[in-house]
């Protein structure tokens, strides 16, 4: 494994009785070209989705280019977000300062479109020349009436994992600002970001249970519903690397108290849907979510079954944002008759690896912050036959003439919920077995 640089041995491990621990939660090793993301991008892709606020990217035109449109991020309403705004920071504005840009902008954009809120992203080149966003921040609220709020994200300042902390601290900037009566039995769904509709299709469940959503943080967000975001009686998280820090402070702030779920495979959304009727302790709820779950199982696994008869013996590597996510993926693959032979992710915690470890076969390989180098090695030497990750591993994918299935910002169909593991078994089986692939071998 010559290819595994020395610092970086100890974030890779085999599944096995024997396996060793996964170091992470470092930074990226210098000169390893991380897949990881910088924290303006972390930042970004947390807010992105509140669809009815103003998304002012204060920075050279590159960094709103880098994070344009950058995931689904679907709306049942305005689409303000999908629009990059940017103060363009030219050369003389770094000598003398983007303060006064920044003020033309605000001022022009807010009176232009209305939104219920403003999100001003400091880069990197801001958080070297020291404009004072903040104040800026403040007297344009005051100024327009809404709120203006700096999300303080130099992308050298860390990686994408502290972007999300910074985005958390901005969202709670609005937490609590309104009231709102709210129903006994309400939530809050935290880390979706409806990339391509899933959370509507979490939010017909929920009602089919008898929950109701309160705010939806971020996917299809919306200003208002955010800030009476804590007269919810339950933070529900999904995508926990991003989330779980709101949901410390929201429960630190106004007690109320948070579990992580993930909406991906059928196990996983069941459970999901069981854990929130159990908080609630309401018998008719959980008959309701069981009913659900038979249903959706009896339109399910038949079809499902004949999906399994045709992939046994397909190997699958997954790279993915957060270690959660992979865990749902191994039992999705797994129901369908696919190994998982290889795993990794930018930013899962030990406690992830360790559950990665039980769940794999003995020899899958278990990677943390991996990188290109490592990636295409591990996926010949496992001879995997399909990669499932994101925007920054399908070109790995394709060059190595591999089958490769989106599980992040670009794909256009829902793969949460029943009708979600429905779409990944049919895009696992067309992208496996596409008769292409005995021309790239
Ligand atoms: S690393 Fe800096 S310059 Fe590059 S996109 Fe992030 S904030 Fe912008």
């Amino acid at each position: 494994m010559d290819y595994i640089l020395k610092e970086r041995e100890k974030q890779v491990a085999l599944a096995g009785v024997n396996a060793a621990t996964v170091e992470c939660n470092k930074a990226s090793l210098a000169g390893s070209v991380s897949q990881r993301a910088c924290v303006f991008c972390g930042s970004r892709v947390v807010l992105y989705p509140i669809a009815d606020a103003l998304h002012l990217i204060h920075g050279p035109i590159g960094c709103a280019a880098y994070t344009w449109d950058i995931r689904g991020s679907l709306s049942s309403g305005p689409e303000l977000h999908r629009l990059s705004f940017s103060t363009d920071l030219q050369e003389k504005d770094v000598i003398f300062g983007g303060i006064n840009k920044l003020n033309a902008a605000l001022d022009e954009l807010i009176d232009l479109h209305h939104p219920k809120a403003a999100f001003v992203y400091t880069t990197c080149i801001v958080g070297v020349i020291g404009d004072d966003v903040e104040s800026a921040c403040k007297q344009m609220a005051i100024k327009k009436g809404i709120p203006v709020i700096p999300v303080q994200a130099p992308g050298f300042q860390g990686s994408k994992k502290d972007g999300y902390k910074v985005a958390c601290e901005a969202l709670f900037q609005l937490v609590g600002t309104i009231n709102k009566p709210t129903p006994k039995y309400s939530i809050n769904i935290l880390g979706d970001f409806n990339l391509a509709g899933e959370l509507w299709i979490l939010l017909e469940y929920y009602k089919r249970m008898g929950v109701h959503v309160n705010a939806t943080i971020t996917g299809d967000g919306r200003v208002e519903d955010i800030c009476n975001a804590h007269n919810a009686a339950l933070n529900v998280v999904q995508c926990s690397g991003s989330m779980n820090y709101l949901a410390q402070m929201m429960k630190k702030e106004y007690g109320i108290p948070s579990m992580r779920v993930s909406y991906f495979g059928i196990e996983d959304m069941s459970d999901a849907l069981y854990d929130v009727a159990s908080f609630f302790k309401s018998e008719e709820m959980m008959a309701k979510a069981k009913e659900l779950v038979r249903e959706e199982f009896a339109r399910l696994i038949p079809k499902l079954r004949w999906y399994k008869e045709r992939l046994e013996g397909k190997k699958a590597a997954i790279y993915v944002g957060g270690a959660f996510k992979a865990i749902s993926l191994i039992k999705a693959l797994r129901l369908i008759g696919v190994q998982t032979v290889i795993v990794g992710s930018q930013t899962g915690t030990s406690e992830d690896y360790e559950l990665i470890k039980k769940l794999c076969e003995e020899g899958a390989t278990i990677v943390d912050d991996s990188n290109p180098v490592e990636l295409s090695h591990f996926v010949k030497e496992k001879q995997a036959d399909i990669f499932i990750g994101g925007v920054k591993e399908r070109p790995i994918a394709h060059k190595i003439g591999l089958g490769f299935c989106d599980h992040n910002h670009e794909r256009k169909e829902a793969l949460a919920g029943y009708e979600g593991m429905m779409n990944f078994a049919r895009e696992i089986y067309a992208t496996a077995m596409s008769p292409v692939w005995q021309f790239t071998k």
